[in-house]
């Protein structure tokens, strides 16, 4: 018999006093033996959640492997040619530090709702070992992210407060994560567990709005613009730091996906037309939040972009994104007009890209530089 105790998936609870009873808790599981590798599930598995083979979700050890690939610290990007360009009187407008603020602003708390709504959320209802292993290299991805936007505003001396209660005190960044946050404290309630339709639908739910709205779309704005900036030789140091993020991003956006598509096949019974009619709506109010957002950061257009190129953008990864779960798209007839990005996606950790010259990769940090 183990010692390890499970939420979900152990066969014999130990008692635990004052812990909540729910009623949809799932049945009490027979984890003690070997685990049988067709009884792993993504969602109210009855198998050992602590052996990992056999596999079963390969794909997520693969996407593991390869974000375990990926690695990088945001120490390791020089910051000094950013530095003076923000303190030289000419080096930027005030519409482009605008914009560096405002993005900043959402950033800095967007993956610490991120990385909650995984350890606190999300890890405890997922059964299969090879998920909570990828789920465990995003919560640390999303630590170095918040590191990164961290690094970014001590690097160019911003107002830390401001900055960093911008989801408070920014309407157009407090009504994102208002849009985001119930479906976070649904995962994070004690007292919720999955095991009936209607926890089980509200589970995918918040996987979607996870993975394919926030991830999957609410960065994007942000990404656009400082790769832009990036791209004109301004804020190099932020935009390379962004260009790996937005790779960390691309990956666990992914994993949800195919976290989902699989949750989906195993318990079909969940998509429901009533269930899909509601993530299309989700969707819809999700775009007009972040095009409010797009034009609120950059109001009179500024880098070469334009509002109109950002509410083409945000169709286009609506459209991208409900393919991806196996929804109709929803805005015929658009087009990227930021085919660049697909470029930034790709990105190979060796190349530099905006020329900001890491010569060699160490994982304690230290790193020589040109
Ligand atoms: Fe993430």
């Amino acid at each position: 018999m183990l010692s390890f105790d499970d939420d979900i998936a152990t066969a014999a609870p130990v008692p635990r006093p004052a812990q909540p009873q729910p009623a949809a808790q799932p049945a009490a599981p027979a984890a003690s033996g070997r685990v049988n590798v067709v009884d792993k599930r993504v969602i109210n598995g009855t198998t050992d959640v602590n052996q990992l083979v056999p596999f079963k979700h390969k794909w997520a050890w693969e996407k593991y492997l390869a974000q375990c690939a990926n690695h990088w610290m945001p120490q390791e990007v020089n910051m000094q040619r950013d530095i003076e360009l923000w303190k030289s009187p000419n080096g930027m407008s005030e519409d482009e530090k605008r914009l560096v603020k405002r993005n900043l602003g959402f950033f800095v708390t967007a993956d610490s709702l991120a990385a909650n709504n995984i350890v606190l959320g999300t890890y405890r209802h997922i059964t299969s070992p090879e998920c909570r292993q990828f789920l465990l290299r995003q919560a640390f991805d999303e630590a170095i992210h918040t590191h990164a936007y961290q690094y970014i505003v001590e690097s160019l001396g911003l107002d830390e407060g401001e900055v960093f209660n911008a989801y408070h005190e920014v309407a157009s960044i407090r009504n994102k994560d208002e849009f985001l946050i119930p479906f976070i404290d649904v995962l994070t309630d004690p007292n919720f567990k999955t095991g009936t339709l209607e926890t089980d639908q509200q589970l995918l739910k918040s996987l979607i709005v996870f993975a394919c709205i926030m991830e999957g779309m609410f960065f994007y704005v942000g990404f656009v613009q400082i790769l832009a900036l990036g791209r004109q030789n301004k804020m190099t140091g932020a935009a390379e730091q962004y260009q790996y993020i937005l790779r960390d991003e691309s990956m666990h956006c992914n994993f949800g996906i195919d976290l989902i598509n699989t949750i989906k096949m195993e318990n079909p019974q969940l998509w429901t037309d009533s269930f899909k009619a509601e993530i299309v709506e989700l969707f819809k109010h999700a775009v007009e939040l972040e095009y409010a957002y797009a034009e609120d950061t950059m109001p009179r257009g500024v880098l070469g972009l334009n509002a109109a190129q950002f509410k083409e953008y945000l169709r286009f990864i609506a459209n991208r994104r409900l393919q991806q779960i196996g929804l109709d798209t929803l805005y015929p007839g658009v087009t990227n007009p930021f085919p660049w990005m697909s470029e930034m996606i790709d990105l190979k950790k060796e190349k530099n890209f905006f020329e900001t010259r890491v010569t060699e990769y160490q994982t304690g940090g230290a790193l020589n530089w040109d």
